[in-house]
Formats: C-alpha cells, sequence, structure tokens
C-alpha cells in the first residue's frame, strides 16, 4: 500500500550485539497503546527507507512504492509508560529488519493501530507453574510478563529457558539474573550451541533448550518434574525448536493450548 503516515518514533536505540537490538518507539500522537504482556505489535517502513550496511543488498528490488510490514512482540511492561520497547535481530537477507536497523534515535516508523494475540498468560490457571522456552527474541513476550507482574503470584514458580548460538545474542542477561536472584520463585536458564566460538570459556550449559528440558535443569530448579497436570509451557522463536519441544512435551503427556481447546503448551512462532 502507498502512502502510509508514519505515525511513531525511535526513541531510544541500545544495540547488544551486531544485528541484535533492543528497539524503543513511541507514537507520535496520543498514549502509548494498551496491551495484555505477550502481545504482539506491527511495524512498518516503506520499501524506499535505506538498509543497514550490516545486511545483504536486496537481490531484487521489487516496487519502490510498496509498504513492509512486521509482527514483533512487545518486551516492555504492560504498564503506563512512554514507549514500547521492541527486541529485534536483523535477518541480513529480509526486508524489513535491515530497514529497522538503520533506524537512530528520532527515526520515524509505522505503529499499526491494534496491538494482538493470543500468547499470554490470560487463560493459565493461578496455581499454575509456568516454564518459558525461547530462542533469541523469542525471549520478548515473556520480558513484558515477567516485567508486569513476576511479584504478583509469589507462590507460581517461573522458569525461562533461553537458548542461543553465542552468549553475546542471550538478551536481557543482567536483568533476568538479577530477577533469579531476587525472586525465590524464579529461574533463569540459559544455554549456547556454539560454545567454541565463546572469546573466554563459557561454563554454563551448552546445546539446546530442548536439551535443558530433557537433561533434568528444571528438576534442579523447581525440585521436581514439570508434569502437563501442574505447568503450562510457553513456547517461543524458531519454528524448529517449536516443533522439538511440543513433540517432546506430548510425549509426556503435555497438550497444545488452542482457541476452545485448553491445553498446557502455547505457541508463538516468529517464522
Ligand atoms: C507474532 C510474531 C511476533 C514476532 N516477534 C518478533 C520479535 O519480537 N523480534 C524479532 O526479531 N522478530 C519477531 N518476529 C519475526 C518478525 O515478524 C519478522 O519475520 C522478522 O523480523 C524478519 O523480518 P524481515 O522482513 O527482515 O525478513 P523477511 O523478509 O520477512 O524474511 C523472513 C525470513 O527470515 C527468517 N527469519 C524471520 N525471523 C527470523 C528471526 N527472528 N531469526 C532468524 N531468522 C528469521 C525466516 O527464514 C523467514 O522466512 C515475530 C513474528 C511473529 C509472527
Amino acid at each position: 500500500m502507498k502512502n502510509v503516515e508514519l505515525n511513531a518514533v525511535v526513541t531510544q536505540r541500545i544495540d547488544l550485539a551486531p544485528g541484535l537490538m533492543v528497539l524503543r518507539i513511541a507514537p507520535e500522537a496520543g498514549p502509548v497503546p494498551v496491551f495484555q504482556p505477550g502481545q504482539f505489535a506491527v511495524v512498518g517502513l516503506p520499501a524506499s527507507a535505506p538498509r543497514t550496511p550490516l545486511a545483504d543488498p536486496e537481490e531484487a528490488a521489487g516496487d519502490p512504492g510498496r509498504f513492509i510490514r512486521r509482527a514483533y512482540s512487545i518486551a516492555s511492561p504492560s504498564l503506563p509508560g512512554e514507549h514500547l520497547e521492541l527486541f529485534v535481530t536483523l535477518v541480513r537477507s529480509g526486508e524489513l529488519t535491515p530497514r529497522l536497523f538503520a533506524l537512530q534515535p528520532g527515526g520515524r516508523l509505522w505503529l499499526g493501530p491494534k496491538i494482538t494475540g493470543l500468547f499470554t498468560l490470560a487463560e493459565v490457571p493461578v496455581d499454575q507453574d509456568v516454564v518459558m522456552v525461547a530462542t533469541g527474541t523469542g525471549l520478548a513476550p515473556y520480558m513484558s510478563m515477567l516485567r508486569t507482574g513476576i511479584t504478583a503470584n509469589p507462590s507460581r514458580r517461573i522458569a525461562v529457558l533461553l537458548g542461543a548460538r553465542h552468549s553475546w545474542d542471550l538478551g536481557y542477561t543482567a536483568e533476568l539474573t538479577t530477577l533469579s536472584r531476587v525472586c525465590p520463585n524464579f529461574a533463569y536458564l540459559p544455554i549456547v550451541s556454539r560454545p567454541a566460538e565463546e572469546p573466554t570459556a563459557w561454563g554454563g550449559a551448552t546445546g539446546h533448550v530442548q536439551s535443558l528440558w530433557k537433561g533434568g535443569a528444571l528438576e534442579r530448579a523447581f525440585g521436581r518434574k514439570p508434569t502437563a497436570r501442574d505447568t503450562h509451557v510457553f513456547l517461543c522463536g524458531s519454528p524448529l525448536m517449536i516443533e522439538d519441544m511440543t513433540s517432546l512435551l506430548t510425549g509426556e503427556g503435555f497438550t497444545v493450548h488452542e482457541k476452545g481447546r485448553p491445553g498446557q503448551v502455547h505457541v508463538e512462532k516468529y517464522w
């Protein structure tokens, strides 16, 4: 669609690693839209917007008048605030992320009017524990959930299982480590899949998040094995991880949560 009005502005950009950033955006007019933790916004830029030099050159330029939109989970808390926080990875061959990575504070973009999504804690009974499994930026919706309400239900045990290739791709590590120290009901379990590429020895878990589940990391964190009777599991990020984890979990008696068919496995696929 042509002539879409850019209606939001970048208020802050934090580069965590090459191709990994926290982007804070705010509507130019009116308040930050209301949302539930776990939901996503849609943002966009025209194809004429510049691409970061870190990205691959575009093979076929396509229609320069086209408008590119993509969904991004919100990482900021669902509390009155001045911005929405997005956690974005650069897809070097992609359409939108090379353009988002060319934005600096003050840069303008389009923010869709509706924030939606069913990947929330709304349908998790209060007596259930929650395991949040993510690869890469799949952590974003959990940051919103944790920042909004980790203290609301101190008897609920919560764990974040976060997988990335390298330690420097593990976003929000300082915040999550601090949370795990101050909240006795919260465990943060990061894992890296390419430890040989670390500049200094990585002393933590190695492999994929699936191996954390299979290897008993949660039994050690929770003091018992999570089961379909007492735990809801959230899966967010890469389709491969989601497929693997879903088949592991269904093999242990969990069922996938769907509209009208309550289950214990909640899924948000990024692509
Ligand atoms: C509900 C929802 C929430 C999302 N939230 C986030 C988020 O919080 N942060 C975020 O970075 N992305 C998120 N995404 C993915 C995002 O919408 C885009 O698909 C992504 O940023 C790539 O856009 P692009 O235009 O640059 O690439 P495209 O031109 O659309 O190319 C897409 C291709 O790139 C690959 N790809 C897409 N996303 C990734 C990724 N994250 N890592 C590696 N390869 C990828 C896939 O092969 C995909 O087919 C979300 C997607 C959905 C559906």
